[in-house]
């Protein structure tokens, strides 16, 4: 018999430039992830552990093995080659290429294992093209809107707008509630989900902010930053709960047949 241990979950690591403070001094990579993740998963009940980038394939995988559910972060675009789309717009950020390929590549283990996956922000956008779906580069320059999906200088939990949640679908189940007020910080978008996707959350204007896949046990993504709203929102804590309460079962499972 195996005493219940808190399941495991990989947070794919981003990389920040921090400029040395001595003069001539040499800039570093720092590793990590916004402890604002790391906080809603303990407190929901999971362990985090950040995955590294620029692992060897093999020990990436390795590292998968062990692991009992994936959150992908937010940060910033993913390069448009990846879904075979040129950069069309100069407000294309800075991309990631080291994290766009671990994340992906995890992402699409997770569903081949049905290892619970949860993507938040640019985690939601990195679950639609490691499946095949395409995005939207830009939305004020390629979507007609009044609803502002971006808003820098504002509180991380600014009630930007609300999203209609399909009232069938797992997250409505999780967050009790078809219409979710939510913040919201992000210039792209889903625009066709990937193969085995479906649509399960939009704002007024049409914009995809929720997917889920119900061919996976636990496969949600959501476009807003449920992190930020975890200490006041019911609903931000039922969805890392669920999450976390899908782990430990997809650990206790694997553990079972271990034993057999
Ligand atoms: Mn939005």
């Amino acid at each position: 018999m195996h005493p219940p241990v808190a399941p495991l979950i990989g947070v794919v690591a981003s990389y920040h430039r921090v400029t040395s403070s001595s003069p001539g001094g040499e800039d570093r990579l720092f590793a990590g992830a916004y402890e604002a993740y790391l906080r809603s998963l303990i407190h929901a009940g999971a362990l985090p552990v950040i995955v590294p980038l620029e692992l060897a394939p093999a020990a990436l995988r390795g590292l998968f093995d062990r692991l009992d559910g994936i959150l992908l972060a937010g940060g910033s675009d993913i390069d448009p080659i990846l879904y075979g789309a040129p950069a069309v717009h100069s407000t294309t950020s800075a991309t990631e290429p080291e994290r766009d390929l671990t994340e992906i590549a995890i992402t699409r283990w997770a569903t081949e294992e049905g290892l619970p996956f949860l993507g938040i922000c640019r985690g939601h956008q990195v679950a639609n093209v490691a499946l095949g779906g395409t995005l939207y580069q830009d939305i004020p320059s390629q979507l007609s809107t009044n609803i502002q999906h971006d808003n820098p200088g504002r509180p991380l939990d600014y009630h930007a707008h609300h999203v209609r949640l399909e009232p069938a679908s797992r997250l409505a189940q999780i967050a009790g509630l078809t219409d979710l007020p939510t913040n919201s910080r992000h210039h792209q978008a889903v625009e066709r989900p990937g193969q085995s996707l479906v649509i399960t959350a939009r704002t007024a204007d049409g914009v995809i902010e929720a997917t889920e896949r119900p061919a996976s046990p636990f496969f949600l993504s959501v476009q807003w930053h449920p992190e930020n709203l975890y200490p006041h929102d019911p609903a931000a804590q039922a969805l890392f709960k669920s999450f976390v309460e899908a782990a430990a079962e997809f650990r206790h499972e694997r553990l079972n047949i271990l034993a057999d």
